[in-house]
């Protein structure tokens, strides 16, 4: 009889623990069936040389946390291209440093709720950007031989009118930031990336179809 008892105890428990565990299962689900669909390529195996920095994986952003698991990830045709660029800069003795590449929804909320101002970051509200679409990514650049990183104009995710690419706030970039942040920018587009006026670091892959903002956690594809 307490045999019994146990039995039915530990059915229970199991039955009540389901609806979490379960609504877990069917986010990995959702998630692995997308990175299948977009042909996520996890850029940390894909691109020779390149460094991650992934900052808002970290503490070192504008809102003190983390906003996301440390995983690299681009749709497969935006990696291409990205890949094409890394061994032209590889010719010229340059490999890429990734900030930022696939940046769920929620954290663009999270990032949002601070900055509100659409020049800086785009609104969630409204569309949210090409990161929520594994198809964009912030990057600088290092030297191959010094390990050194380049000077680029402003640190990165400044959220503010010092990283345009235009106007009156170039001026204050330094020489060696303009022509390292223009030569950047001539490898991306040869590669067929496009700019955004506000942010040096930026590029993204548009291509003609529109795919859904998404909001993988992914800490459930870490494997
Ligand atoms: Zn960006």
């Amino acid at each position: 009889m307490k045999k019994l008892l146990a039995l039915f105890l530990s059915l229970a428990l199991i039955v009540m623990a389901c609806p979490t565990a379960c609504a877990v299962e069917a986010k990995e689900e959702e998630a692995w069936i997308y990175l299948e669909e977009i042909h996520a390529v996890d850029l940390q195996s894909y691109l020779p040389n390149a460094r991650f920095n992934l900052l808002f994986a970290s503490d070192q952003n504008i809102t003190g946390r983390a906003l996301y698991e440390a995983r690299p990830i681009l749709e497969e045709k935006t990696a291409k291209k990205l890949l094409a660029a890394a061994e032209k800069f590889a010719e010229d003795g340059y490999g890429i440093v990734i900030y930022d590449a696939y940046r769920p929804m929620s954290a663009q909320w999270e990032l949002w709720e601070i900055v509100r101002d659409a020049k800086y970051i785009a609104d969630p509200n409204d569309w949210g950007s090409w990161h929520q679409r594994g198809r964009a990514v912030d990057i600088s650049l290092y030297d191959l031989e010094t390990g050194e990183e380049l000077e680029m104009p402003t640190p990165m995710h400044t959220f503010d009118a010092k990283a345009s690419r235009f106007g009156d706030c170039r001026k204050q970039w330094t020489e060696a930031a303009k022509e390292n942040s223009d030569y950047m920018t001539r490898v991306m587009l040869s590669c067929g990336f496009e700019t955004i006026s506000t942010e040096w670091w930026h590029f993204q892959y548009t291509g003609r179809s529109y795919s859904l903002p998404t909001d993988l956690d992914l800490s459930l594809v870490v494997r």
